[in-house]
């Protein structure tokens, strides 16, 4: 559900790992405090940078936490408003975690739209002026000097849906709406059931999520035919939109994760 209020928009729904509904309000803020979550149902109504040094884990998604106060899957919205350009902005959000809406960044971005918060291109920080990376296996990623920014991410799953794939996006050549915003989350039928046990995904359906078995989807169709590629780069721009202003680079990712995306994100924020 999606309403446009005066400069800004509410959105409600169910959070992925709390099956939590909650609802957002997304305002702009002219004072340059970067983006940052306001948890309007605690006392004191706690604001959470959205930055590096706020992240609190990053198990199946990235959690924000400010003393006691934490926010969780806040990287598609964060992706959203990075990749339509808006630098500054106030979450205000009534509970745990943001909601999963479609898995993918779209309803934010038609949301942001619609409103008074002006989309524009995604903006671009200082150069990256020597190769940085991090590695975990044979998974990677790196951020490498380049004369424009530029995300190229691969993955490799043992399931015949999915397998080896690569997408490489400008944000000058290709907008983010198009491109990357309508790629949704993907997961795996045969491991639903352990992550449920864990505690996790407690909000995951066939109605967010494209899940896959042995033999092929199961809630087809696809949007993009390397859809779960495109939205693992998703993943990373809302993870490097903890920087503030993702830096000049090309950022190429394989087979990463949270977990790796914020390594990387920690070190341009020390190199910064
Ligand atoms: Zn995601």
């Amino acid at each position: 559900m999606t309403s446009i209020i005066e400069k800004g928009f509410t959105v409600s729904g169910i959070g992925l790992h709390s099956g939590a509904k909650t609802q957002v309000h997304v305002l702009p803020d002219d004072r340059n405090q970067g983006r940052y979550f306001v948890r309007v149902d605690l006392p004191e109504k706690p604001m959470i940078p959205a930055t590096v040094s706020a992240v609190n884990q990053t198990l199946l998604s990235t959690e924000l936490m400010a003393d006691t106060a934490t926010v969780r899957t806040v990287e598609h919205l964060l992706a959203a408003l990075t990749g339509c350009g808006i630098e500054n902005a106030c979450i205000e959000i009534d509970g745990p975690e943001v909601p999963l809406l479609d898995g993918s960044a779209k309803n934010w971005v038609d949301a942001i739209i619609a409103s008074g918060l002006n989309p524009s291109e995604m903006a671009v920080g200082s150069p990256v002026i020597e190769p940085v990376w991090v590695r975990e296996g044979d998974a990677f990623v790196a951020a490498i000097p380049a004369p424009d920014i530029r995300f190229t991410y691969g993955i490799d799953f043992p399931y015949p849906a999915i397998g080896n794939q690569w997408v490489s996006w400008s944000p000058k050549t290709e907008p983010f709406q198009d491109f990357i915003a309508p790629a949704r989350t993907f997961g795996f039928a045969d491991q639903i059931e352990q992550l449920k046990q864990a505690g996790l995904i407690k909000g995951g359906s066939l109605e967010n999520a494209l899940i896959c078995d042995r033999s092929g989807w199961v809630n087809p169709p696809l949007r993009f035919d390397n859809e779960p590629v495109r939205h693992k780069l998703l993943d990373l721009i809302g993870d490097l939109s903890l920087l503030g202003t993702i830096p000049q680079a090309h950022f190429l990712a394989y087979k990463a994760s949270h977990k790796l995306h914020i390594q990387l994100a920690d070190i341009l924020y020390q190199n910064k």
